[in-house]
């Protein structure tokens, strides 16, 4: 199978269909949120000018990321992490929208999804890609773990707030916050009357209508083994997101041992199992983005119970000895191109 080069970012999702990218009239992107985004168009609606709407999208792209960003200090996020208070804290309502649905995910997951796992990500270097020397003691992991709690952060709705239960707990929405401002995205996009297009950041995307290609979009899940790019399983959709959370590409070794970026909020280390990818397709890209990452930390099998649970539409990809299996839902099955 040919992959026409449309990739998307650095993650694990390629997007191709017929060439789409060629055939697309409008190509929009830029940087955001510490990676990129683009927009695929087949074409603009008369009275659209390309140049206003791509300010537009990074006018929204800028506002989620003065909502959300933990890399800049003035951000909602990082002023609520610096603050001790324990009161209710004024936010947007887009984040607290985006926390709740955190919560709900880590609910749901029994902790594995975990907004407050920052100490964690810290302690072990994630973000840095090299190895903390020594790695963490047990001692260390411990305390760390202490103001880790997803159900400690509360969400009040009437007049948007979020508050923590202990004055050292801090939140990292980064595993869900590109899935959202997907969603917003696409939105403005159906707002202004466009139908068919691909937005992507960071390797989330969400698709609408046709590809310029003609029919549904394709999206192929990339083949968790690096180069060269191969699909290992290629979806069809015309509306829905697709999230992925992998670790192969960005992870840290030590010892011959590999290391993932996300936690395993319940033994505060990184995720050690056989599972590489998990992709989930769903309606909003924040679910999709959210549920991603938390079936990669329960693994295939607890995962596999959870998607069955909420009728996720989910692909897990694990590592074998001698290649790689996949196991999937029947609502991914559906999407699936044979
Ligand atoms: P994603 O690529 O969407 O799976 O998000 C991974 C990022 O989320 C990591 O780089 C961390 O910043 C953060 N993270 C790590 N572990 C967890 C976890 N168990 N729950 C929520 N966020 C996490
Ligand atoms: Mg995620």
């Amino acid at each position: 199978m040919r992959i026409h080069s449309f990739i998307v970012c650095l993650v694990t999702v390629i997007a191709f269909g017929g060439d789409a990218a060629a055939a697309a009239q409008t190509n929009i992107s830029g940087s955001t949120m510490g990676t990129t985004y683009s927009v695929m168009l087949a074409a603009l609606p008369v009275g659209i000018d390309q140049d206003r709407l791509h300010g537009e999208l990074d006018e929204i792209l800028d506002r989620v990321d003065a909502q959300m960003s933990t890399y800049r200090d003035d951000s909602e996020v990082s002023r609520f992490n610096a603050s001790s208070s324990t009161a209710w804290f004024p936010v947007s309502a887009a984040t607290r929208e985006v926390v709740a649905e955190a919560r709900h995910v880590g609910l749901l997951s029994h902790g594995a999804f975990d907004l407050t796992v920052v100490p964690l990500v810290e302690l072990w270097g994630i973000g840095r890609r090299i190895a903390p020397t020594p790695l963490p003691s047990d001692e260390a992991i411990r305390r760390a773990a202490v103001p880790v709690g997803f159900s400690k952060v509360e969400t009040r709705k009437g007049s948007p707030a979020i508050r923590k239960q202990r004055s050292d707990m801090r939140i990292d929405l980064s595993a869900i916050a590109k899935g959202f401002a997907v969603d917003r995205l696409a939105t403005h996009l159906e707002s202004r009357g466009i139908e068919d297009y691909l937005v992507e950041i960071g390797g989330e995307l969400r698709v609408g209508g046709t590809s310029p290609a003609g029919g549904a979009w394709r999206v192929a899940i990339e083949r968790p083994s690096g180069e060269p790019l191969t699909a290992q399983t290629v979806v069809a959709l015309t509306s829905g997101a697709v999230a992925t959370s992998g670790d192969y590409r960005a992870y840290f070794e030590h010892g011959g041992r590999r290391y993932s970026h996300i936690i395993d909020p319940r033994t505060g280390r990184p995720v050690a199992h056989e599972l590489v990818s998990v992709t989930v397709v769903d309606r909003s890209a924040m679910r999709a983005d959210a549920y991603a990452t938390a079936l990669l930390v329960l693994g295939p099998r607890a995962g596999l119970v959870l998607a069955a649970q909420q009728g996720l539409a989910a692909l897990f990809v694990s590592r074998e000895r001698d290649g790689f299996i996949q196991v999937s839902t029947p609502q991914f099955e559906q999407h699936v191109i044979h």
